[in-house]
């Protein structure tokens, strides 16, 4: 199956002020827009990602935006939010199959969230996020309007509204996004045209059966003021070292990924460990520096991330990395994991290596790999071992390396 996510992020919003769009203003550090796409641009079920933002924002979207490593493209949006979503609706990619609408407004979707919608509307045809309402519901009226309370005007509901019955609240459930849609389905309802405040709302005029997936109290939208304080917490507590409320969902769990790399050791070549080259007769045979230490912690991070491993972005057929350094290699690795919304927590590695003796040296190795990171040093460990004489590592034909990395959510 094949899942593009459209982010709506064509409205200028800019009643919360600061003369730019909200979906550009930061929470937790972080911009709006960069945490609602990142939540499609790293879940496993999606495969694209369009955005549709303001013109004045496509004509030069932010860096989040134009270096990643999934499909992303950005379009010009409409005048209204069903404008801006049939516009990106018609860049949505030949093989698709569902198309799951998120408004850039909610940064919090969580993975769950988002993969249980793509289900529910690849079964069904049509799903949105709802949330039940937890308080009573009561239908006004508006004194001076006759019977219906439907024209209202900006005055505030403290002047001139009047209950008019209460509605039984098992019944009514406030829409969130995201809203997904077989494709065909969500065509024929952008066809219609009408006004609409969400997809579904077409969807259902359109005659289709919406299926409603229990949404989260944290997927908020942030509109006003008010949101931007509530957000601000969601993201305190979602942050790392967070103590997790029991009201709030639980924190995200770091990601940890494992690498292992190996080079011959030959007379003749530079010994390069954790980007220290140590005096010895011999070194490791490679297209690189052959650096075992950032080799093994390159692909330990990657994979963390679950973005394949080194020879998938550097290539050793590649004569760009012929000679590279491994320590801009792996610098580069860090900023494609970066680009997912994860940084490295920290990274561990245990180097195996009969002759000479690391130990003076990895102080120096782990200051090098910690900069290369953009990391504080303690929070890279490198020790070495020797394998007692046994095998190839033991009489000292090779050396070898074991890292293990932690990332954690930006
Ligand atoms: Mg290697």
């Amino acid at each position: 199956m094949f899942v593009t996510a459209i982010i709506a992020a064509g409205g200028r919003g800019e009643r919360l002020g600061a003369g730019q769009p909200k979906q550009l203003l930061l929470v937790g550090g972080r911009a709006i827009l960069e945490r609602s796409v990142a939540a499609f641009l790293t879940h496993p079920n999606v495969d694209e990602v369009i955005v549709a933002l303001p013109p004045d924002v496509a004509a030069a979207p932010p860096s989040y935006l134009r270096q990643t490593t999934r499909p992303l493209r950005v379009v010009a949006g409409g005048a209204r939010r069903q404008d801006s979503v049939a516009l990106a609706f018609q860049a949505v990619h030949a093989a698709t199959d569902v198309v799951v609408i998120h408004d850039a407004a909610r940064p919090f979707a969580s993975a769950d969230l988002i993969a249980r919608t793509i289900a529910a509307a690849a079964q069904c045809g049509a799903a949105l996020a709802a949330l039940p309402a937890r308080d009573t519901v009561k239908r006004a009226s508006r004194a001076d309007v006759g019977s219906e309370g439907e024209q209202g005007g900006s005055e505030g509901v403290d002047r001139g509204y009047y209950v008019r019955e209460t509605l039984p609240r098992e019944l009514i459930f406030l829409a969130q996004t995201p809203q997904a849609f077989r494709r065909e389905i969500l065509r024929s309802a952008l066809a219609l045209g009408g006004e609409a405040t969400d997809e579904a709302a077409l969807v259902e005029r359109a005659g289709h059966r919406v299926q409603l997936v229990e949404g989260e109290a944290t997927n908020i939208k942030i509109t006003g003021p008010d949101d931007l304080t509530v957000a601000e917490a969601i993201a305190a507590a979602e942050a790392p070292g967070a103590v997790a409320q029991p009201s709030s969902r639980p924190a995200r769990t770091g990601r940890a990924g494992t690498g292992y790399d190996l080079h011959r050791l030959v007379p003749g070549r530079p010994l390069v460990i954790g980007g220290v080259t140590v005096e010895s007769d011999r070194g490791a045979l490679g297209h690189s520096d052959a650096d075992v230490v950032c080799h093994a912690i390159t692909d330990a991070i990657l994979g963390a991330a679950c973005l394949g491993d080194i020879g998938r972005h550097f290539p050793d057929s590649d004569p760009r990395w012929k000679g590279a350094s491994s320590l801009d290699l792996l610098g580069r690795a860090a900023a494609l994991v970066a680009e997912e919304g994860l940084l490295v927590g920290n990274v561990d590695v245990t180097v195996i290596l009969e002759r000479p003796r690391i130990r003076d040296a990895v102080d120096a190795m782990r200051a090098a790999v910690a900069a290369a990171l953009g990391i504080d040093v303690a929070r890279v460990s490198i020790k070495g071992k020797t394998n007692e004489g046994v095998d190839a590592l033991g009489r000292g034909e090779a050396i070898a390396a074991h890292a293990v990395a932690l990332l954690r959510a930006r």
